[in-house]
């Protein structure tokens, strides 16, 4: 049977208020960046979130792939496409939406340090405390022995998609998928967005 994580659905309220404690921080840094590297996918929004709040006009992205699917890492972390333009003497944040091994931003990091910025920082919204790496800059700490997956806002439906078919070989249908949901994740989610996904995935 498949197993089935413990999960956390995040709010954009939740994300709003990442992004100003993370931007009050760099603030209060040594300087504000001049080119954001937001991580493809999770770290794109928190990236064009920490832009908007820090003025940063300039994001480049750069592609790393670690968990395969929801809540199952697929391998070592890779880096699948390089940066998508120059860091070179800018004042660099690479930003991404939680560091939990730490291997995809530890990986981005060394892959920018190599691009010659003028200063390297790393931000991200959440950092689990096992993370063998951490951030310059972290909204807010998940301790070790608390580990969930993050069902953020930008990844819900990919989330639910994947989350609902593995419920669905403990009981099919979507009452059944709902109530394992609840009980084997903590997470609660509206009938409507099941039915939803069951337009497109096969719930039985
Ligand atoms: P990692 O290399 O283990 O630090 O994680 C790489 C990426 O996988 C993160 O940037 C997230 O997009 C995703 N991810 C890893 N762990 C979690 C988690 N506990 N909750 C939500 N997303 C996660």
């Amino acid at each position: 049977m498949a197993d089935l994580p413990r999960c956390r659905r995040a709010s954009w309220d939740d994300v709003d208020a990442w992004a100003d404690r993370l931007a009050a921080a760099v603030r209060d840094g040594d300087a504000v960046p001049t080119t954001i590297v937001g991580l493809t996918r999770g770290g794109w929004v928190p990236a064009r979130l920490l832009a908007d709040r820090l003025g940063v006009k300039r994001i480049v992205s750069l592609r790393a792939q670690h968990w395969g699917v929801t809540a199952t890492p697929d391998g070592a972390a890779t880096l699948a496409e390089g940066l998508s333009g120059p860091v070179a003497d800018e004042a660099t944040l690479v930003v991404d939406d939680i560091t939990d091994t730490g291997d995809s931003l530890r990986l981005a990091v060394d892959h920018v340090r190599e691009a010659h910025p003028r200063r390297l920082e790393s931000a991200t919204f959440l950092h689990i405390a096992h993370s063998k790496f951490t951030p310059t800059y972290f909204a807010e700490e998940i301790p070790r022995t608390a580990w969930v997956w993050v069902v953020f806002p930008w990844n819900y439906w990919e989330d639910l998609a994947q989350l609902a078919t593995r419920a669905a070989e403990r009981g099919r249908g979507v009452d059944a998928i709902r109530r394992t949901l609840r009980e084997a994740c903590g997470l609660d989610v509206p009938r409507a967005d099941l039915e939803r996904v069951a337009r497109y995935v096969p719930l039985g």
